[in-house]
Order: C-alpha cells, then sequence, then structure tokens
C-alpha cells in the first residue's frame, strides 16, 4: 500500500510557498477542485497499472497553526514555537468549512482512483491542536473537557466516511505519544483510538511526537524501531489494525515488529528514497543489496526545509528519476577508480552495472574512506549499511578490488587503463597556529581510531560536523543509545512503560555527564553548531550542552604550548589549560595523484573530497560520482 505526501484539504491548511519560478512546492498540493482531482488520477492510473494488487492511499494533511500560510487557522491562536504564522481563531462555521472540506478532499480522492486517505490527526496540524490544552483554549463545544477536544477529530472520520461511503480505506493518524510536556495521556489516545474507529476509521496509524517537541524520533541517532512498543499498547485497544513506523529502515526489522505482534503493518517514508526496490528485493531475498536510509536527513528533510528538490545522500536518484538515468554502455571502457569512499563507490557502482571493467583501488584494507569514521561515532552505527552495500555492489558488479594497495601514477599508466577516477579524499587541515606541532596536539582521525590518548581536558578546534561527532565520541560513556531503547529514552527523558501525559511529562533525562572536560570553538561569532543540519542538528547540540560542553565561538587561536590553548575572545587573551587539542579544521583535497596522471597524460576525472573538499560531504560526493558514472 501507498500513501503520498501530505495533500492539504483546503488553502488554509497548506503551504503557500513557491519555488524561485512562482510554482507551488510538492508540498503546497491540494485537493478540492475538480480541476485538481484530474491531476491526481495520472497517478492512481499509474499504480494501478504497473501493480494491479496495490492500494494508494491519499493524505489529507491540514497543517493548522503550522501551515506556512498568512491565511493559517487553529482553534486558538496560538503560535506554535516551530509556527512561521500566528493562525486565526476558528468560529462555528470556520469549523464546520474544515470538516466539510476534509470529507470533499476525501471523495475527490476516491473519484480519482485513490483506494482511500490517511488523515493526519497528530504532529502538532489542525486535528491534534484540539486535543491539547495548550493549543485549544475553547469553551464551546469544541474546546474544554476532552470529550468536547476529541469532537473535531471524531466529526472529520465521520463525516469523511459517510461521503465516502463503505468501501474505502480510511486511516486516522494518531500522536500515540506526543511527547509535549502535559500533552496527551495514555487514557486520552485509548480514548480517541476507540473513538475514531467508532466513527468510521478502517485503521489506525501511529505517529510519534508533535513537530515541536524536544525529542528526536527519526533521527539518525534514533534506535531502530524505537517506538513500536507504544503501537502494540494502541493495538490492544482496538479491533481495526494499526500501523507503526519510524526508523523502520530493513525489512528484518520490519518483520521483527510484526512477529512481536507489535503492528499489523509496517511503514516506511525515507527507506524509499534510499532504495526504491527495497521491497522487490526483500521479497527475492536480496537483502544484502538493499541500500539502507541511514537516518541521516540530509538530502530529504533539509532540502524539503530549504525549498530544495527533495532527494537521498546514498541515492541521488530519489526524485530525480528523470534525470538522472543509465543504462549499459555501448563502448565498455577499462577504468581504474582510485579511492574507496562513497565517492569512488559510488563510481565503480554505477560504471560498472553499465558495463565498464572497473578496478577499486584504496590504500585502507577496507572499503567506506572517511565512512570508517563516521561509523565509529555512538549515534552513527547505521554508517555501516552503507559500506555494506556497496560492498554487496562491488561482488554484484565484478568490481576488481585492490584493498591495501596504495597506487601511484606510473602504475596505472603500465597497467593500461583507459580512464583513471580519482575519488583519493581529503587529508585534514592543519591550521597555521603556532605550537601546532605540539605533542598535546591530536589530529581528529587519530582521535576517532583511538590511535593517541586524549586527556580530561581537552580543547576541540572547529564545530563542524565532524567537531561535533568526535565531542559525541570523547564525551560519551558506554553503549550507544541507537542501540537501546531503553537507554534512549532515559536519555531524552521519555517513560515507554508509564506513558505521563505526552510520554514525558515529569521525567526528567538522565545525563550521563563526561568526566572531561571539553571545549568546543570555532572562529565564527555565530552561535556553535549553527551550520549543522537542519532537522538534526539540535538533536547533536541539546546533548552535547546537556553532558557540559563549553561552546565557545568568535575565538581567535594564538598558540598551542605546556600550559594549553592561547587564544583572544573579544581581543581579551585567555589560556584554556587543556591536557589535548583535537584538531577538526576542515579539509584539503588530496589531489597528488591527479596532478600526476595530468603530467603523465593520462585520461583522468576528481572526484569527491579530491575534487572540493570545502563543504565536500557525502551527498555532494555520492551525487557528482553516480552523475559522472551515468554519463562515462
Ligand atoms: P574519502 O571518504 O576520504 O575516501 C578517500 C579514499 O581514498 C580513502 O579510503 C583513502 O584511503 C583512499 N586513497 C587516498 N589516496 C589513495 C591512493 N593513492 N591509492 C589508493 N587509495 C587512496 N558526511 C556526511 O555527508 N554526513 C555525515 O554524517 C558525515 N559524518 C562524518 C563523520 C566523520 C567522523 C567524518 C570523518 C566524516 C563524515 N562525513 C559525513 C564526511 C564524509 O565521510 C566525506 O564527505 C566523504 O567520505 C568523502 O568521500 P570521498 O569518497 O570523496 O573521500
Ligand atoms: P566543516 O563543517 O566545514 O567544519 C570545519 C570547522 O573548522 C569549522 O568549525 C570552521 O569554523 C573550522 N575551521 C575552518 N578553517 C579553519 C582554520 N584554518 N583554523 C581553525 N579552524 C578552522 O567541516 P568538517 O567538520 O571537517 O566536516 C567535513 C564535511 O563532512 C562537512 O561537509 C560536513 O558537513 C560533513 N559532516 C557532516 C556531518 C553530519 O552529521 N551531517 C558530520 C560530520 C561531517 P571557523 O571557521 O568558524 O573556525
Ligand atoms: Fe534516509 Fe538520509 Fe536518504 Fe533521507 S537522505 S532518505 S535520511 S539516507
Amino acid at each position: 500500500m501507498i500513501i503520498t505526501g501530505g495533500i492539504s484539504p483546503n488553502e488554509e491548511g497548506g503551504m503557500a510557498i513557491t519555488d524561485e519560478q512562482g510554482n507551488p512546492l510538492a508540498s503546497a498540493s491540494k485537493l478540492n477542485t475538480q480541476e485538481e482531482a484530474a491531476g491526481h488520477r495520472m497517478v492512481t492510473d499509474a499504480v494501478h497499472e504497473a501493480a494491479p494488487d496495490c492500494k494508494i492511499c491519499l493524505q489529507i494533511l491540514h497543517m493548522g497553526a503550522l501551515a506556512y500560510n498568512e491565511g493559517a487557522v487553529a482553534p486558538s491562536p496560538v503560535r506554535s514555537r516551530i509556527g512561521a504564522f500566528s493562525p486565526a481563531e476558528l468560529d462555528e462555521e470556520g469549523i464546520e468549512k474544515q470538516i466539510a472540506d476534509h470529507a470533499y478532499c476525501a471523495t475527490l480522492a476516491k473519484q480519482s482512483g485513490y483506494d482511500g486517505v490517511e488523515i493526519i490527526g497528530s504532529a502538532g496540524y489542525l486535528l491534534s491542536t484540539f486535543l491539547v490544552e495548550k493549543t485549544n483554549q475553547r469553551t464551546d463545544q469544541w474546546g474544554g473537557s476532552y470529550e468536547n477536544r476529541m469532537r473535531f477529530s471524531v466529526e472529520v472520520i465521520r463525516r469523511v466516511r459517510e461521503a465516502v461511503g463503505k468501501d474505502f480505506i480510511v486511516i486516522f493518524r494518531i500522536a500515540a505519544m506526543d511527547m509535549l510536556e502535559g500533552g496527551m495521556s495514555w487514557e486520552e489516545i485509548a480514548l480517541l483510538a476507540k473513538a475514531v474507529e467508532q466513527a468510521g476509521a478502517s485503521m489506525i496509524s501511529t505517529h510519534f511526537v508533535w513537530h515541536e517537541a524536544q525529542v528526536p524520533t527519526i533521527a539518525t541517532m534514533v534506535p531502530r524501531r524505537a517506538f513500536t512498543g507504544v503501537t502494540k499498547r494502541v493495538r490492544g485497544e482496538v479491533s481495526v489494525p494499526v500501523i507503526t513506523s519510524n526508523r523502520i529502515n530493513m525489512p528484518d526489522v520490519a518483520e521483527a515488529v510484526l512477529a512481536d505482534g507489535d503492528a499489523d503493518l509496517v511503514s516506511m517514508a525515507r527507506p524509499m528514497l534510499a532504495d526504491a526496490e527495497l521491497v522487490k528485493k526483500a521479497a527475492e531475498g536480496r537483502t544484502e543489496e538493499i541500500n539502507t536510509c541511514i537516518a541521516c536527513n540530509q538530502a530529504c528533510l533539509d532540502h524539503a526545509f530549504a525549498g530544495k528538490t527533495t532527494s537521498c545522500l546514498v541515492n541521488p536518484r530519489a526524485c530525480h528519476e528523470t534525470v538522472l538515468n543509465w543504462g549499459p554502455t555501448e563502448q565498455p571502457k577499462k577504468i581504474a577508480v582510485v579511492g574507496a569512499g562513497p565517492a569512488g563507490l559510488s563510481y565503480a557502482t554505477v560504471a560498472a552495472e553499465r558495463g565498464h571493467a572497473v578496478t577499486l583501488y584504496d590504500a585502507a584494507d577496507e572499503i567506506g574512506g572517511q565512512f570508517n569514521l563516521a561509523k565509529q561515532v555512538p549515534g552513527k552505527e547505521e554508517f555501516h549499511e552503507t559500506i555494506r552495500y556497496y560492498r554487496a555492489m562491488m561482488t554484484k558488479h565484478e568490481v576488481t578490488m585492490c584493498l591495501g594497495e596504495k597506487v601511484d601514477a606510473q602504475a596505472l599508466v603500465d597497467a593500461g587503463f583507459d580512464h583513471v577516477v580519482v575519488a583519493t579524499g581529503i587529508s585534514p587541515r592543519a591550521p597555521d597556529i603556532p605550537g601546532i606541532d605540539h605533542e598535546k596536539v591530536v589530529g581528529y582521525i587519530d582521535a576517532i581510531r583511538g590511535n593517541k590518548p586524549i586527556g580530561q581536558k581537552v580543547a576541540v578546534i572547529g564545530a563542524g560536523g565532524i567537531g561535533f561527532d568526535v565531542t559525541e565520541l570523547i564525551t560519551h560513556q558506554g553503549k550507544s543509545s541507537a542501540l537501546d531503547i531503553e537507554l534512549f529514552a532515559k536519555e531524552w527523558g521519555v517513560d515507554f512503560d508509564n506513558h505521563p501525559r505526552g510520554g514525558v511529562t515529569g521525567v526528567e533525562p538522565v545525563v550521563i555527564k563526561s568526566d572531561r572536560e571539553v571545549w568546543l570553538m570555532q572562529r565564527k561569532d555565530t552561535p556553535v553548531g549553527r551550520g549543522l543540519g537542519k532537522t538534526t542538528g539540535w538533536t547533536k547540540r541539546i546533548l552535547l550542552n546537556r553532558r557540559g560542553v563549553n561552546m565557545v565561538n568568535a575565538v581567535e587561536y594564538v598558540r598551542i604550548d605546556d600550559l594549553g590553548l592561547h587564544v583572544l575572545i573579544g581581543g581579551q587573551p585567555k589560556t584554556f589549560e587543556v591536557d589535548t587539542v583535537i584538531i577538526c579544521a576542515g579539509q584539503l583535497p588530496e589531489r597528488g595523484l591527479y596532478d600526476d596522471l595530468m603530467t603523465k597524460g593520462m585520461s583522468a576525472d576528481l572526484i569527491g573530497g579530491a575534487y572540493e573538499a570545502v563543504e565536500l560531504d557525502a551527498k555532494t560526493a555520492i551525487n557528482q560520482a553516480t552523475h559522472l558514472a551515468a554519463a562515462v
């Protein structure tokens, strides 16, 4: 069963944002006219033609107070912490209009060939804001008692069912644990689940967290299937099938959820961006070949929030299927790829799949490049999966592997390659600070690999992605909470067992303080960590802040000596008496091999960090390599 992205039932419930050409963004889509319905028909016809057994449901998403829209409406004029506009309070007529629009949208969905609708009743969007006292301050029949606050959701389902008749799927998406201080109690959730079932819902889908809450539910640091236990509880209250979601990224995880009786259906979204063939590969027992969603959000949600076309870090074809394509080559070449980091691996995968004879070299004994460092950071264990996927691709497409081999230009010339792709990555930047060679200075590679001892008092120079990751690593005690649901719950102050209001009310996060004192610093005067990903950066900032890491900005580095790190802050001298200074000050491209190949007149391309190290991340590296390999 496919469920579409959110489509608003009216103007006020959606997004009024457009791209640079003034076209509404996909997320701005609404369905409340016959003309719009005709557009949807193209989608449902294509799906049913391709897969007659496949159901497709339209997700009806009224964003309420979170609508990016000056006409935003809500039960009360309460602006969300993350809302762009203050919503207008709905009057009785306005409420009737919203309900009628949901019903009409569902009718149009049915007309357009959908098999059902999913109505969003969670996350801080319109329906859920009626349920919670802080966003519903009404005193009429739509506010006050819980029975009144529940009325809007129940009415929407009742009227939708009435409009679409019996043989149509109506899914209600419930906030099974909203993670709000003073949010919904378990009893209220159970009551709502029963009431919407009674009103005509044919399935209930469990959603966790309001977007404004401060508990991560989809980031890579969240354990797999962290919330399915909550779904199980909802399942015990109703007789209709119940769907679960969040951090279920591989078939075996989904199978375990079903086997444990936590849910009747498992919903996945991002894993389908990472690998559009996930279901097919699972059905054919080709799990090793699945390109796993690593929950980084870098190319999906972070793009969506920046108004960019959604894609996927590990699969740049996602949402670019009409522009990024490749088929068998008519002129097979003998290609050497030097460097088995994300850039080299993705190039080798696509080029070899197309029929080129590819040989992949890496100086290291294992493939993965810097992902082998990333995977060691607590909370980034999913990076193992990307390496596993590429390993499977190298075998499948018969790439000749030369690991543990640092090749030079002459060897490549002698081997008679038609073309060389240089993906040799980066070398860490050694900033020009007097004392940079002092024995207390450690590079981030040595710090992560544990090659050099790290003292009790540490200054980290550079607060980019790697500075944050290194700080996480050196301040982390015990097991990674990404691998332990109980530990994760404690770390974020969530009580799964007793389910107090919102799952979090009165529960203090358990902070495992580091016995290290750490200063994480940068030269910019902006808040430390501002440049991290929009949808995940906050989790890293919160965790390190709670652990007592000192964030220092506007630093001018003066020197490093036996006493520690000497700096100027606002022109004032200050000394951090630290035992260790870890350098995470960005990188420089590693281009020596390319220059040598050019001298020898060899046909060569540069990709990944070797091409451009500034702001180079795996998303850019994989994207660039895939495009190039698709065209060679
Ligand atoms: P690399 O991964 O550096 O690979 C280059 C490879 O070339 C290496 O394996 C090296 O051994 C090999 N090589 C070099 N010279 C030779 C030679 N002469 N012969 C043979 N082999 C050679 N990016 C993100 O997008 N998201 C993240 O969350 C993220 N987290 C990170 C966390 C850490 C701790 C680190 C260190 C990096 C992280 N990155 C992240 C950055 C990301 O890993 C890099 O952008 C990416 O690996 C660059 O890919 P690449 O293939 O260009 O180079
Ligand atoms: P980065 O994010 O560009 O950060 C480099 C840091 O070094 C900045 O804090 C910068 O801050 C500082 N710096 C730069 N030049 C310096 C100099 N000459 N002297 C002292 N400090 C200097 O790069 P990165 O942390 O090395 O990460 C590399 C890439 O991997 C980035 O693209 C990053 O996005 C990606 N990555 C992503 C994640 C993730 O979780 N998404 C994690 C790790 C890495 P000032 O200039 O203000 O001092
Ligand atoms: Fe998953 Fe990251 Fe791809 Fe988004 S960008 S789908 S989180 S792997």
